[in-house]
């Protein structure tokens, strides 16, 4: 890591794997800003950074708003700096066979992994071409590569994040800025406490080392791309399965 410390924003950072990463970016060095939903949700992010000894506070954002994003990234800025990391970590799942997918759960599910990396990075980029430095990673899923039943609209909007990164990746190598994705397996979150004991079963039977992953081992390879060790990876996927899915 560097020794200037930079600011990093991380959506959907109250829970789950958004948490871990908050924690182990902060650690690391860096001035945390994690997003929750609500505003109670944001102060526990505080109180959290605060028990960890970071430096850094939780900010209410939700990612379908682009007014909610806009002012957001204006109102760190003003306060804070730029942001030089940004992670894309929010997402959400609204599973159904096609036949049974609404409309809605389709748009849901991309607006939030979607389109929001779009309205999030467009925000954040400009300060980033300043700085002439800037890491952003991109929380996919093995689904976007292996597929999954019931998953197609949530396996579309990883799939398609993983392009936009290897679009972007092009686009602004020039100016220092890398743009990644690290795809999870099946990590023990709320997202993956929804599943029943059986079908959580037979994913552990897929997985080589046997077991679900946890928070804190994808958001060391979050963190490995943000650090001076991943300077030189930009629009590649790192996948982080524990052996389910080999490409
Ligand atoms: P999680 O525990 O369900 O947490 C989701 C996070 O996203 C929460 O912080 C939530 O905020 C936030 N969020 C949801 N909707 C939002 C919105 N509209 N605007 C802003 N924030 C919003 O999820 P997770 O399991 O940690 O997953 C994190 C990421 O990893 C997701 O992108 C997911 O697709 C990906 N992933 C997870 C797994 C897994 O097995 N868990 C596997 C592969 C990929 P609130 O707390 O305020 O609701």
């Amino acid at each position: 890591m560097t020794t200037e410390q930079k600011i990093a924003l991380i959506t959907g950072a109250s829970r789950g794997i958004g948490a871990a990463i908050a924690k182990t970016l902060g650690n690391a060095g860096f001035f945390i800003i994690g997003t929750a939903t609500t505003q109670e949700g944001a102060d526990k992010i505080s109180a959290r950074l605060s028990e960890d000894d970071i430096q850094g506070k939780g900010a209410v954002l939700n990612v379908n708003a682009s007014d909610s994003v806009v002012n957001l990234v204006k109102s760190i800025q003003e306060e804070h700096g730029t942001i030089e990391v940004l992670i894309n970590n929010a997402g959400i799942t609204k599973d159904n066979i096609i036949l049974r997918m609404s409309d809605e759960q389709w748009d849901d599910v991309v607006d939030t992994n979607l389109n929001a990396i779009f309205r999030l990075t467009k925000a954040c980029i400009r300060g980033m071409f300043k700085k002439r430095w800037g890491r952003i990673v991109n929380i996919s899923s093995v689904v976007g590569s292996m597929g999954n039943v019931g998953q197609s609209n949530y396996a579309a909007t990883k799939a398609g994040m993983e392009g936009f990164s290897r679009s972007l990746a092009k686009e602004v190598g020039s100016r220092n800025i890398t743009i990644n994705c690290v795809a999870p397996g099946f990590i023990a979150t709320d997202m993956t406490d929804q599943l029943d004991e059986e079908v959580r079963k037979s994913y552990e039977d897929h997985i080589a080392l046997g077991r679900l992953g946890k928070p804190d081992e994808i958001a060391a390879v979050v963190a490995f791309l943000c650090g001076d060790a991943g300077a030189y990876i930009t629009g590649e996927t790192i996948h982080v399965n524990g052996g389910l899915y080999m490409q």
